[in-house]
C-alpha cells in the first residue's frame, strides 16, 4: 500500500431499493479503514441509472448508515470539496471522458438498434459462442469502426440514437492487485465492450463509477465481491484515461452467506428463517410489502455493528465485543478473510444480548420509557432500571425485560399450569396465606435476605420443606415458573404488592381433585 496517499474511501450504493445488511458491512468496512487511517469517509450516491431509482431508498441508506453509527466526512448530507455527490447531478461531467477515449482510438460510437443486438446475440448463441458485444463480434455490428466515416457522421449530425462502447483489445491479459484476493488476471479475450454513455449522455454505472473515483482522489475501492468481474474493465478504464498511477487499491469483500448451505444471503432466507436482512423496517412503496428491520426488531446499533464487523473479519486475538473505537484500531484489510461469511442468527441474538447486559442502565431506561408508557405502567426510572438489572440476564431483548417481566409492574395474568399440577397441593392456598401473614411483619422496605429469613422461618414452623412452597410462591408472585432470582424479584416488586398476590392466589388456584 502506498503509504504516501492519504485514505479516501466511499461507499457508493445505488438507490434501488432498501440496504441490504452486507451493504451496510461493506460501508462499515470502509468506514472502519478510513478512521483507522485519519482518512475521509464518503457517501456517493449511484443513481444514473434511473429505471431502477427507487424512491425513498436514498433516504433509507443515509439513516440507516446513521443508526448503525457510520459517519461520513462527505457525501449527499454534509457536501464537500467534490460536492455534488449524487451522480445523476453530476451528469455533464462524464461525457467528455467518453469521448476523450473515442479520440484516442478507445471507444466508439454504436449506432445498433434493440433488434440488432437481439439478431447478433440468436446468431452467436446458435454456433455455441459467447453472445457478446466484444472484439470479434463488433466487427459485423453498425458502429463507428465498421461504418465509412462520412455515414458516422451523417448519422451523428442526424441526431440518430447511439452509445458510446469501450473498445477493448482483442487479447490482452488484465492484471490487477485485490488487498483480500491477491492477484486478479483476466484475458480481454473474455471480456465484452461495455457501453459507457447512453444516448441520452448518461454514463452507465462503470463510466460514472471510474471517473468519480478518480476525481474525488479515492484510495480504496472496498466493495462487495459481486463487483469483482467488473474490476478488470474498471483497470482498462483508469489506463486508457491515463490515471492508472492514481489507481485506487482494490478490495472486494466476501459475500454473507445463507445460515445453511451456500448463497448469497437474501431477503427470502430472513423471511423463511424469521430474522431481519435489513437494517431498518422498509415498506416496498410499489407493493406496500413491508420488510423487517434491526432497529424495529429490538437490536442495538452497537450489536449489529459488532456483529457484521466480525462476518467476514477476524481480529487477531480471541475478543468477540468490540466497541466502534477498538474495531477501528484493530480493523485491517489484511484480515478479511476470502471466503464467503455464513450468517448466524443466533450469533446475532448472542450480541444483542451481550450488550443488553452491559450497556449503562440509565441508557436501556431511554429505550423502554416508551414502551412502558405505552402500557400505562406508573413506574419510577429507578424501578424500570432495577426491573432490567434483574431481568437482563434472561432475555435477549430489552423489550423483552417488559414483556416477559411484565409481573414486575401489574398482577399475574395467569399461573403457570405445570407447576400447579406438580407442586400446588391442597395445602398450599394456606401456606401462602401463611406466608402473606409472615411478610407482613417485616418493613415495608424489606430487602432480599429480610423475605428469605421470613419465608424460612415460615417453612420451619410451619413443619414444611422449603423446596415444596418455593415454586409455589414464585407462581403465585409472578405467574411464571422461572425467572429472576426469586427473593431479589419480591424484594423489588414489594411488600405491599406481594401481600394481595399472595391471598388472590390462595383464592384462585385450585387443585384438580382437592
Ligand atoms: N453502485 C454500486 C453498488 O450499488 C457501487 C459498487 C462500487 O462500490 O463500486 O453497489
Amino acid at each position: 500500500m502506498s503509504t504516501e496517499r492519504p485514505v479516501r474511501v466511499r461507499f457508493a450504493p445505488s438507490p434501488t431499493g432498501p440496504l441490504h445488511i452486507g451493504g451496510v458491512r461493506t460501508a462499515l468496512y470502509n468506514y472502519l479503514l478510513a478512521r483507522k487511517h485519519g482518512g475521509t469517509m464518503i457517501l456517493r450516491i449511484e443513481d444514473t441509472d434511473q429505471n431502477r431509482f427507487v424512491p425513498g431508498a436514498e433516504q433509507y441508506i443515509v439513516e440507516s448508515l446513521k443508526w448503525v453509527g457510520i459517519e461520513f466526512d462527505e457525501g449527499v448530507e454534509q457536501g464537500g470539496p467534490h460536492a455534488p455527490y449524487r451522480q445523476s447531478e453530476r451528469k455533464p461531467m462524464y461525457a467528455q471522458y467518453a469521448y476523450e477515449m473515442i479520440d484516442k482510438g478507445l471507444a466508439y460510437y454504436a449506432f445498433d438498434t434493440e433488434e440488432d443486438l437481439d439478431q447478433m446475440r440468436k446468431r452467436l448463441e446458435a454456433s455455441k459462442m459467447q453472445p457478446a458485444y466484444d472484439s470479434v463480434s463488433r466487427m459485423s455490428m453498425k458502429n463507428s469502426l465498421t461504418l465509412p466515416a462520412d455515414e458516422v457522421k451523417a448519422r451523428l449530425d442526424r441526431g440518430d440514437n447511439f452509445v458510446i462502447r469501450i473498445k477493448l483489445p482483442r487479447k490482452e491479459e488484465v492484471r490487477f492487485h485485490d488487498v483480500i484476493r491477491g492477484w486478479v488476471v483476466v484475458n480481454t479475450s473474455t471480456m465484452d465492450d461495455k457501453v459507457l454513455l447512453k444516448g441520452d449522455g448518461m454514463p452507465t454505472y462503470h463510466l460514472a463509477n471510474v471517473v468519480d473515483d478518480y476525481l474525488m482522489g479515492i484510495s480504496h475501492v472496498i466493495r462487495g465481491e459481486e463487483w469483482l468481474p467488473s474490476a478488470p474493465l474498471h483497470v482498462m478504464l483508469y489506463r486508457y484515461l491515463g490515471w492508472e498511477e492514481v489507481m485506487p487499491q482494490f478490495a472486494h469483500l466476501p459475500l454473507l452467506l445463507k445460515p445453511e448451505g451456500n448463497g448469497k444471503l437474501s431477503k427470502r432466507d430472513g423471511d423463511r428463517l424469521g430474522f431481519p436482512v435489513f437494517p431498518l423496517q422498509w415498506t416496498d412503496p410499489k407493493t406496500q410489502e413491508v420488510s423487517s428491520g434491526y432497529r424495529e426488531g429490538g437490536y442495538y446499533p452497537e450489536a449489529v455493528a459488532n456483529m457484521l464487523a466480525l462476518l467476514g473479519w477476524h481480529p487477531s486475538g480471541n475478543q468477540e465485543l468490540f466497541s466502534m473505537e477498538e474495531l477501528i484500531a484493530e480493523f485491517s484489510l489484511e484480515r478479511v478473510s476470502k471466503s464467503g461469511a455464513k450468517f448466524d442468527v443466533q450469533k446475532a441474538l448472542w450480541f444483542n444480548q451481550q450488550y443488553l447486559q452491559r450497556k449503562p442502565l440509565h441508557e436501556q431506561y431511554e429505550l423502554l420509557k416508551p414502551q412502558v408508557e405505552a402500557k400505562g405502567y406508573d413506574a419510577s426510572q429507578e424501578y424500570v432500571e432495577q426491573v432490567i438489572a434483574l431481568m437482563r440476564e434472561k432475555v435477549q431483548f430489552a423489550k423483552e425485560v417488559v414483556e416477559e417481566g411484565y409481573y414486575f409492574f401489574e398482577v399475574p395474568k395467569s399461573y403457570d399450569e405445570e407447576v400447579i399440577r406438580k407442586k400446588w397441593k391442597a395445602e398450599t392456598g394456606n401456606h401462602m396465606v401463611g406466608l402473606a401473614d409472615a411478610f407482613a411483619a417485616l418493613a415495608d422496605n424489606a430487602v432480599a435476605e429480610d423475605f428469605e429469613m421470613a419465608f424460612k422461618s415460615y417453612c420451619e414452623i410451619a413443619g414444611v420443606k422449603t423446596g415444596e412452597l418455593l415454586q409455589p410462591l414464585r407462581v403465585a408472585v409472578s405467574g411464571a415458573p422461572m425467572g429472576p432470582p426469586i427473593w431479589e424479584m419480591i424484594a423489588l416488586i414489594g411488600r405491599d404488592f406481594i401481600l394481595p398476590r399472595l391471598h388472590t392466589a390462595a383464592d384462585k388456584i385450585t387443585v384438580a381433585g382437592a
